[in-house]
Formats: C-alpha cells, structure tokens, sequence
C-alpha cells in the first residue's frame, strides 16, 4: 500500500441514503487518513443493490483509486451483497474460506447459537482475495485488487470497521510513510475570518505548515501540521502564530476556558464566586464540568429577577430603578456582592438581553454586561452579541470567564 496512491471510500447500506444512519464509518476513515497527513479523494455511498455497488467500485478504477475502503454488507442477511458483488467486478466466482467456517462456527457455539447457512455465506469471498479475519465479530473482511486498485472490505459495524481499519489499511499506511506532528491553538473572542486574516503573514513565511481552522462554538482551533522532519519549522510556525493572536490564545492543550481559568486561580490560591442572571447557571456549569475544581469555585447564585439581584447580592434599588439590570453599575454590585456573600478572592457576574424578545432601542437584544471584581481588580465590559438566545448565553458564560483570565494574565506579568 503506497501513500502516495488515491484513496477512496464507499459505504455500502440502504440505511445510509435513506437517513436512519449516519455514515461515521467514512468519518472515522477521513479522520485516521488526515491523521497520517494523508486525504481522503472521495466518498461514494451506495445502497444494498449488486449493481449499484459495481459500478461505484468500477467508477472508482477509472479515476485511479489505488485504494478503496469499503464498509458494509458483509453480514448474513440477504441484502449483504459484497462479497458478491466483488466477485462480479473480479469476473470470478465466491469461494468459501474453510477456515473462516470454523472460525464462524466456533464464535457461534460459543456463544450457544445454533449455525445457519446464512451464517456460513459470511465465509464466502471473491477467488483470488485475501481474508480479513475479525476477532470483534463474525463477519470476515477482504481484500481484492483488479485493476490496479485495492479493494479493502470491511464489516459495517463502526466498532468492528474502526478497528480492523487500524490493524490493517492505517498501520501499513503509517508505517509506510514519514510520521506527522502536529499542535493546536486554542482561541477564544475572535470569529474565523478575523483569525484567518491575523495569520496569513505567518502561513506564508511557513509554507510547509499545514494550517487548519476548526470553530467548536464559541472556541475556533488552530491547527498546523508537517512532517516529523520539520519539527523545529512547526515550532516556529507556532510561536509566529502565538504573537500574532495574542490573548486570544488560551491554551495550547484540549482544555476548556474553565478549566485554563480555575488553573490560574488554584496557582494564586485564590478562589472565585460567580453572580448570574442572563446565563442562568451557564458559568457554573462550566466550571464545574472541570473534576477537582471544588478547592477554586465555591459558589454560584442564579439572581435572575431584580428581586433576587437585591435581595441575594445587595444590589440597590436606586440603581435598578435607574439604569436598569443591564448596566455596568448592576453587574459591579453584583460581582461584588457574590464576592463578599461567599467571601471568595474573586467574584464575576453577568447580566443581559439574550432575546429574542426584550431589547429595546437603546439596549437591543445582544446587550450584555460582564463583570469581575478581586483584590484589585474591578472591570466591567458590555458584550453587543449576534447569537441566538443559546449562542448569546453560551458566549457571554466563555466571555466573562475569559475577562478574568485576561486579567489574572496581566496581573501576573
Ligand atoms: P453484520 O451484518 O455482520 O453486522 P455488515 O458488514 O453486513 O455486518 P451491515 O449489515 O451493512 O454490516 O451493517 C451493520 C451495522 O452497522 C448496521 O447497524 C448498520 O446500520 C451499521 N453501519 C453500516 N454501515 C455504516 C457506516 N458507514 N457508518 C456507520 N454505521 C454503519
Ligand atoms: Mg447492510
């Protein structure tokens, strides 16, 4: 198996066209290929029809597939036609694995099944293939060439396809060709086109980088990729990149905003209390999703009608009568009142209009204020968000949690 070949896919079921299943198997594929810094060409999804699969796998020869994955129809029912099918594109006939029989029928009685011949057809594949046995289930894959293009069978079962996929096309391929490295940015508060834009200095001058952008909502993902040989050029595509985003950057490791936070605090011995209205408990939720995070965060208070806002935290109720609980001044009193309540080193909060309905002309859907009081620290920001009512909860929960990081930054250098 060269790397250097076309590789395709084809997923075999009517279950995949007619949308009771998604089709992971070929998700699963393209990520194991790019993980090797290899492509995927194409996918092809056909249903359980003999014809159908033919011609998918004779199109996939004329294009000069060196290499297709297929998924599906290996089983023992009827409409599993693969191994048939393969036969027709070959010109040869099935021929039954005496080896797989046992194999099939030990699995069975195993497990104290009685054995069908349709159980044996599984056993059957094109004269001239190679096996592919399965120690996850019964159903045996197989390997093909005609025509200069390998065709690899394998069940459909995503546990069974995943791993045979592994042990067999990805660990040749891998071991074929040159490793890749890769890192990832983390980033937060910019949209991907402003990313993009801040980075194209950077992927010029790096040319052999390979750069990816991936918005996980509200993070966006950096990813540069090369060849294991290069390390150093991948080092410095990095730090390149790093200055370019700045404070965007929140980490360098899968961790969430959260958990990047709660580090910064546990590393000051400090702990923290957040006052929320608009987010409802979001911010809570995202600090407590990180295990361990009991000795920094130690309480939340959900003050969502202005009630609440005085009662729990001491907001005036001049101040709510004047400017409303949108405001700079209600989202410092709340910060500062969940802060004294909980007697915690930092206290947040967050307060506004995530709609759709309740803005008005002077403070439209969108208006949210966060903020974050400490030792010596009171900053407030207002937020002028585009989402929908989960997207503008959603960011405001990230953005408020980000107010903190950014500051705990600068304090700290
Ligand atoms: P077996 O019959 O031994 O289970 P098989 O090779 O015949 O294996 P199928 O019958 O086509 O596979 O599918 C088995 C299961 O795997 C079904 O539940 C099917 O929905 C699922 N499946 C098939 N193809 C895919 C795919 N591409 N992605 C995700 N699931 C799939
Ligand atoms: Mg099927």
């Amino acid at each position: 198996m060269s790397r250097y070949e076309r590789i395709e896919m084809l997923a075999i079921g009517d279950e995949l066209l007619d949308g009771r299943v998604t089709d992971t198997n070929t998700v699963c594929l393209g990520r194991a290929l790019t993980g090797l810094g290899l492509t995927l060409a194409q996918r092809t999804t056909v249903a359980d029809d003999i014809e159908a699969i033919v011609r998918a796998a004779r199109a996939a020869i004329a294009r000069k597939a060196g290499l297709v994955v297929v998924s599906g129809g290996l089983g023992p029912t009827m409409d599993d036609i693969t191994a048939e099918a393969f036969a027709a594109v070959a010109g040869v006939d099935l021929v039954r694995d005496e080896e797989q029989v046992r194999a099939i029928e030990e699995r069975l009685r195993s497990r104290g099944r009685a054995v069908a011949d349709n159980q044996l057809k599984q056993a059957d594949r094109p004269e001239g293939s190679e096996v592919i046995s399965n120690p996850r289930g019964t159903a045996p894959g197989f390997s093909l060439v005609h025509d200069g293009c390998r065709f690899v069978a394998l069940p459909g079962v995503p546990h069974e396809f995943e791993y045979l996929l592994r042990t067999t096309v990805i660990a040749e391929l891998g071991a074929d060709g040159p490793q890749i490295v890769e890192a990832t940015l983390y980033t937060f508060g910019l949209v991907e086109g402003d990313v993009d834009a801040l980075l194209q200095h950077v992927r010029r001058k790096h040319a052999d980088v390979r750069f990816g952008f991936r918005a996980k909502f509200p993070e966006i993902h950096v990813s540069f990729k090369v060849e294991a040989s290069r390390q150093t050029e991948l080092e410095a595509a990095v730090v390149a990149a790093r200055k370019e985003l700045g404070a965007h950057v929140y980490a360098d490791v899968p961790i969430s905003m959260a958990e990047v936070v709660l580090n910064l605090l546990r590393n000051e011995g400090a702990t923290l209390a957040v006052a929320e209205s608009c987010t409802g408990g979001l911010v809570a939720d995202n600090l407590t999703d990180v295990a361990g995070s009991s000795d920094v965060f130690c309480a939340g208070v959900v003050s969502y009608a202005n009630t609440a806002k005085e009662k729990l935290l001491g907001v005036a109720a001049e101040t709510l009568a004047t400017v409303g609980a949108v405001s700079e001044n209600t989202v410092m009193q709340m910060a500062n009142g969940v802060r004294e309540q909980a007697g915690t080193t930092y206290g947040l909060s967050t307060s506004g209009i995530a709609g759709p309905g309740g803005g008005t002309a002077d403070k439209p859907v969108g208006t949210i204020w966060i903020g974050a009081v400490g030792p010596s620290l009171a900053v407030a920001r207002k937020l002028s968000l585009p989402f929908d009512r989960r997207g503008n909860k959603v960011v405001t929960a990230y953005a408020v949690l980000d107010l903190l990081r950014r500051a705990l930054l600068t304090n700290a250098t």
